[in-house]
């Protein structure tokens, strides 16, 4: 066991490793928890970033399997947020002291990429906030022009490593694709961020392997990741969720793996997970989200059902989330909470 742990903080582990750590028992993973909220406090501290999502539309162009808002759900009424109406919740996030502003939304060509810009250069001229962009794939320009409005970090889930398992999860994409856009992210200077789901249909432990794989290579300075929660409305009807303890052993590993990158307990954890937060924050997690989308679009944005939504009031999920951060002995971060390359692997 010991020695198994050691092979992975050392960096010098088989795939197998990595499958065998993947396959650990409660008992046996508690040395495997334990090792990972050390090096999470040695290499990245106790605080933890609040990140503000705000979700722009759910008009999509794609098909993934999984998705709730996939093109094809003809069941969902579809949205898209004025840029007024984004501009000004990014004010009062800023105000409330939100210092990353995180826009997700569907893939399409909804929104003018020029006006995307202006939003941003707006946002970054007149708050102290950073801006996070999770919009999908696009092309080599249009990040480039969103980069050089101010967008300083992109989300872009890799969601599975295996080229097969990928064609089986989105119909109408290619994994080659997927890693263009972001090696394409990394070369613009974004700080990028990958992931993938843990239990999505069709999945293997060995996957798993290969998403740990991918993502020590890639050095991404951003990893998401949080179980499959089936959606009715999608052909992947009545597959199982995720399981959150196979999720909890896949963080543990991605913070012994990357020591440094910045890890959000995932809504999705949250929402099948008892105390999903807290879990989260007790293996390596070191960023939460909270959903600044106002209650209409909310309900619309619906990828998975149930989503964990502690209140309609901002300042009650607030909080509410600062009270739990501290109650884990953790500390509420004050600044935006950039990626720390800076100091990557000097520990
Ligand atoms: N259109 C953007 C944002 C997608 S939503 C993009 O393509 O990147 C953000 C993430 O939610 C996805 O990357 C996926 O990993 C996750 N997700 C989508 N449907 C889900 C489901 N049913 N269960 C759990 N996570 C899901």
């Amino acid at each position: 066991m010991n020695n198994l742990l050691n092979k992975i903080k050392s960096n010098n582990y088989t795939k197998n490793d990595l499958i065998e750590a993947l396959s650990l028992n409660s008992d046996e993973a508690v040395s495997l928890f334990s090792l990972s909220d050390k090096i999470r406090k040695d290499y990245c501290g106790e605080k933890v970033q609040i990140r503000g999502l705000l979700e722009i539309s759910n008009i999509c162009a794609r098909n993934c399997n999984y998705c709730g808002v996939r093109a094809n759900n003809d069941l969902v009424q579809r949205y898209k947020m004025p840029i007024e109406e984004i501009y000004s919740i990014a004010l009062d996030m800023d105000k409330k002291g939100v210092k990353t502003l995180v826009m997700q939304g569907g893939e399409s060509k909804t929104y003018n990429p020029f006006d995307l810009a202006d939003l941003i250069r707006e946002i970054k001229s007149n708050t102290d906030m950073a801006v996070t962009l999770s919009l999908g794939e696009h092309s080599f320009e249009t990040y480039k022009l969103w980069k050089e409005a101010g967008a300083n970090r992109y989300l872009l889930r890799h969601e599975t490593a295996n080229k097969e398992h990928y064609k089986y999860l989105h119909p109408d994409g290619v994994l080659d694709t997927r890693l263009e856009c972001l090696r394409n992210l990394k070369k613009l200077g974004y700080q990028t961020g990958v992931g993938c789901m843990v239990g999505s249909p069709g999945q293997k432990t060995e996957y798993l392997a290969e998403d740990l794989e991918f993502i020590r290579d890639f050095k991404p300075e951003m990893v998401g990741i949080g179980p499959y929660v089936m959606h009715e409305h999608t052909p992947f009807k009545g597959e199982p969720n995720g399981d959150v303890f196979l999720t909890l052993k896949m963080l543990a590993l991605v913070r012994i793996i990357t020591k440094t990158a910045l890890m959000p307990a995932t809504t999705a954890l949250a929402t099948i997970g008892n105390e999903g937060y807290k879990k989260g924050l007790s293996v390596g997690c070191d960023v939460i989200m909270i959903n600044f989308t106002p209650q209409k679009y909310k309900i619309l944005y619906e990828i998975y059902p149930g989503k964990k939504c502690i209140s309609e009031n901002t300042d009650t999920i607030l909080s509410t989330i600062k009270d739990l951060i501290i109650s884990c002995n953790r500390q509420v971060s004050i600044d935006q909470g950039h990626a720390r390359n800076i100091i990557k692997n000097q520990k």
